[in-house]
């Protein structure tokens, strides 16, 4: 909108007396915290006055390397009306006003560029303080003052500071009789809080603190309060371009060009005796979502005190606080500035509609408000918070959509780690794949599948996993590996079977040998503390939403989809146009997505089907027949389990469509690689093992992505896709039978060409002619994946066979790319983190590369079959921004793994609901 970017001639905006002149609206002008302060102060709340300094002037000082001279002249105008407002001047002794000095851009960048308090203090400026309030106050914050402006405005260390503070300290403990060589510094602050220290010892620490300000610097410390203001002010904006907010917003994508503001406000103060106080709220649990006041406040307190963890805070609202500790609440303790806190809350909300994350200070009983802007919150509380406020009128279903972060919702979804529990973290590594499970530990595959059996949780150990260990996998309740990156296999298969996984675990050291792990534990610092040595059959307890790995069982809590997680979800579903299907290859997996609302299977992998137990040895008897009869016997064999399972399927889907691919994968991955089971194999098919040596060597292929698999299969041996086809008609037949309806999509993969598919489509009707002549009659589509880049530039020769097209997006980035997804790990986390790819390409899709051939494929489908039937198959179904960018090419459907299925329902409403906005040509501020 051009009024939000438009240029302004005024760039210092006053704040107080209920009057605010800056447009809260101007965030971009003003910062968050700037806008905040005018909002605050025109809604008429309790602000202390001050003035902002616009971004504007930050974006000039970091050109010029100097402030604009007409900025000086509006600074010095602005703080004569503080002057005013306050009745007291800058370095008055009798009627001296304090201000700080605030940094705060239009996003929050924490952390980037901290606060000065009190400035305006010199040695007689804080001797005046001292003789209208007390002495105490006084010294205490000028010596804050002296070190905050030091370390914040001259780039001083904190340390020698905070070296002289605890001389004083240990002082102050030793007149008490506590021994301080006992303690560490922490354990002393705790023992002589800043509150203890007495006035003198105080006073006594400001020439110590100067003459360190002398010594570093070779100046004095500035006695001028004018001098004093324009260094923090122009500390303020040279921070923007310092390292650490540049490598900040190069992470989190915030422009160079949007420049700090920068807020002189007249100080209050949370430090001048017991009735005063500081703390920070948030107007709803954030945790939770619970509609209450939540926080924490300090009594005789300033600035960070509270979040900075020398003392413990106290909380502020009595009930839910845990017995003991209700009376030390700001409810308790200072109930009129509670109520007044929370009538604030209230009206802050409604002025929002949002729930807000407040900091505030009480001075001699009285409450200021110092800032407010949109509280951040769990997954959880967001999804409640939303649901609530529409109950409440405040907002509509649609944006309550719109508010709930799709990706957080993964959370959750998965069972979680009870939070009250009491849990020892040993390591940490990736969150692969989110979920807390706990279970035994089992160091490989077979052996987590026998456990299992027996009834036993299990967590699978390895260093990495490979595709031999699926069936460990998915016997386990999670898994761990001391390596490999948020794409190893380990990883990628974890998320698709929905099961928790953390990766990459480095403190861990695994031993097959001996059955056993090693973990090494280290403190916050990074050094290491202890060594402990877990074996098979210990308990281990991991989180794969924060990867966490932790001594013993940890209970967990399961997830919810009714409550106000359903409530939002018929939102949603309300405002969606896209379909969401889920990939589900069992009964089971198809059972959990309609739970997780489905709306049919986009991708029934049938090689899964292969791997059981009595079917594996049928399918190794087909792969070493030497001809079609004896490839034909086999197959026989596999039919009934072939048709068991889509019976299976069919039922649990009870009419939803269901797209079932036909083999995929190259022949060799049925075939065992260790000796010990070739020799078994040999034993029970009664080949030789040198027969059995001799066909996988026929069968190995360099290259075996590219190699023979997919279509290349059935037109080499036909014989396999025509089993599959049977055996989805049969099983479509005998559920029909039943009075239930089908709706099966038979879909090629891997095919290039309208030949393969017209080669294919022919023996599939064939089958079909065949039943249907003895009084089996099904209906079913033809299609194929879109895999391959030919694929998608012939989309237009396929689509004249195919019936419907479903994007393979996972080969389609892999092809594309010209990007092994295996071997990616070595490689792409660089290709990220110093942004050449903005995201990785197998999370998100590419949407300038890969996404333009689904889209161009899209496009020549439809022309060459309006109406065609377009979806997405790959991991990319579930991921937020893709499928904004799907909804966008018009595509049907997204499939995705069933406990992403809300994910992507809710991603869908959003794309659906922003489409909406921008069409009505009604976007909000
Ligand atoms: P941050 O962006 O790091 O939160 P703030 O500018 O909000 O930094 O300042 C941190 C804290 O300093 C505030 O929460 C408040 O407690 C204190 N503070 C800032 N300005 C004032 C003021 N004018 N009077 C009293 N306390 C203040
Ligand atoms: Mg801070
Ligand atoms: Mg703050």
């Amino acid at each position: 909108m051009a009024s939000s970017t438009a240029k302004t001639d005024k760039s210092v905006f006053f704040f107080g007396g209920g009057q605010a002149e800056g447009d809260p609206k101007r965030r971009d002008l003003l910062g968050g915290k700037g806008a905040g302060l005018a909002e605050m102060t025109a809604l008429g709340l309790p602000v202390p006055p001050g003035f902002t300094i616009s971004t504007e002037v930050c974006n000039a000082f970091s050109r010029d390397k100097r402030m604009p001279d007409d900025v000086r002249a509006a600074v010095e105008a602005a703080v004569a009306r503080l002057e005013k407002t306050m009745n007291a001047r800058l370095g008055d002794t009798a009627a001296p006003l304090l201000v700080s000095v605030r940094s705060g851009g239009r996003a929050s960048m924490p952390g980037m560029m901290d606060t000065i308090l009190n400035l305006g203090l010199s040695d007689t400026v804080a001797e005046g303080l001292a003789r209208i309030s007390n002495p105490r106050f006084a010294y205490d914050a000028y010596r804050r003052f002296i070190a905050m402006h030091a370390s914040i405005a001259l780039g001083l260390s904190k340390e020698p500071f905070d070296h002289a503070l605890d001389e004083v300290r240990g002082r102050v403990a030793e007149s008490k009789g506590i021994d301080r060589t006992l303690l560490n510094a922490e354990e002393l602050k705790r023992r002589v809080p800043d509150a203890d220290l007495p006035a003198e010892e105080l006073r006594a620490l400001i020439p110590v603190f100067k003459a360190i300000v002398k010594k570093e610097t070779g100046r004095d410390f500035p006695a001028e309060p004018r001098e004093q203001l324009w260094q923090a002010i122009e500390a303020v904006f040279a921070s923007w371009n310092n390292h650490r907010a540049i490598v900040y917003r190069k992470m989190h994508d915030i422009p160079d060009a949007w420049g700090t503001a920068c807020n002189v406000q007249a100080m209050v103060f949370g430090n001048l005796g017991d009735t005063s106080a500081t703390g920070v709220a948030f107007t709803r649990d954030p945790s939770t979502g619970e509609k209450l006041l939540y926080g924490e406040w300090l009594p005789n307190a300033q600035g960070e005190d509270v979040v900075a963890g020398i003392r413990t805070p106290m909380p502020i609202r009595s009930q839910g606080s845990g017995g003991a500790r209700a009376e030390e609440s700001l409810e308790a303790r200072m109930p009129e500035a509670y109520r007044e806190l929370d009538r604030i809350a209230t009206t802050l909300e409604k002025h929002f509609r949002d729930m807000q994350d407040l900091e505030f200070t009480i001075q001699g009983g009285k409450l200021y408000m110092l800032q407010c802007r949109g509280a951040k919150r769990a997954a959880r509380a967001a999804v409640r918070v939303a649901v609530d406020m529409v109950r409440e009128g405040l907002i509509s279903k649609e944006e309550a959509v719109l508010r709930v972060d799709p990706a957080g919702i993964d959370q959750l979804l998965h069972p979680t780690l009870d939070p009250h529990a009491p849990k020892k973290v040993l390591a940490r590594g990736l969150s692969a794949s989110p979920g807390a499970a706990s279970g035994h530990i089992v160091f490989n595959a077979d052996e987590a599948e026998r456990r299992a059996g027996q009834g036993k949780p299990v967590i699978l150990v390895r260093v990495e996993t490979s595709p031999e260990d699926i069936h460990g996998m998915k016997a386990a309740r999670g898994i761990l590996t001391a390596r490999g990156g948020m794409t190893s296999h380990a990883a990628v298969v974890a998320r698709g079977m929905g099961k928790p996984c953390v990766a990459g675990v480095s403190a861990v050291a695994v031993n097959y040998q001996s059955q056993t792990m090693t973990v090494t534990v280290y403190d916050d610092a990074g050094r290491p503390t202890e060594n402990i040595t877990l074996k098979k059959g210990d308990i281990i307890t991991i989180d794969g939403g924060t990867g966490h790995l932790y001594e013993g069982a940890v209970p967990t809590v399961s997830a919810a989809l009714s409550g106000e997680f359903g409530e939002l979800m018929t939102w949603a579903d309300a405002a969606r146009t896209m379909k969401v299907r889920a990939n589900a290859d069992t009964p089971l997996d198809a059972r959990t997505a309609r739970a997780f609302g489905a709306e049919g299977i986009g991708l029934c992998r049938t090689e899964h089907m292969f791997f059981e137990e009595e079917r594996i040895q049928a399918v190794r008897e087909m792969i070493l027949a030497d001809d079609v009869a004896g490839r034909s016997t086999a197959l026989a064999k596999l039919l009934p389990f072939q048709r068991e399972d889509f019976v299976g399927i069919f039922r649990e889907m009870r009419g939803l469509p269901v797209t079932i691919r036909l083999l995929d994968p190259p022949l060799h991955e049925f075939l065992p690689t260790e000796a010990r089971q070739l020799d078994e194999l040999s034993k029970s098919m009664g080949v030789p093992v040198q027969k059995l040596a001799q066909r996988t060597k026929d069968l190995h292929e360099f290259n075996p992505m590219l190699g023979h698999r997919g279509v290349r299969l059935a037109i080499t041996f036909p014989e396999i896709y025509a089993m599959q086809v049977r055996a989805i008609l049969e099983a479509a037949a005998l559920v029909v039978a039943d009075g239930i309806q089908v709706h099966p999509e038979i879909m090629i993969p891997l095919a290039i060409t309208r030949a393969e598919l017209e080669r294919t489509r022919t023996l599939a009707s064939e089958i079909a002619a065949e039943l249907s002549a003895s009084g089996k009659t099904t209906t079913y589509s033809f299609g194929t994946m879109i895999e391959l880049p030919r694929a998608a530039i012939l989309a237009g020769e396929l689509a004249t066979v195919a019936e419907f097209f479903s994007f393979g997006t996972n080969d389609l980035t892999q092809a594309t790319m010209g990007l092994s997804r295996d071997d990616a790990g070595k490689f792409l986390p660089a290709y990220v983190d110093s942004g050449i790819l903005p995201r990785d390409p197998f999370v998100s899709i590419d949407q300038e590369g890969v996404g333009a051939l689904v889209k161009m494929a899209a496009e020549r489908g439809r022309k060459a079959r309006p109406g065609i039937k377009l979806g997405v198959c790959g991991e990319h179904g579930g991921d937020p921004a893709s499928i904004q960018f799907f909804f966008g090419v018009g595509l049907d459907y997204v499939s995705c793994s069933p406990f992403r299925v809300p994910i992507a329902r809710l991603a869908a409403a959003q794309a659906a609901l922003r489409s909406r906005g921008q069409n009505g040509g009604q976007g909000t501020a």
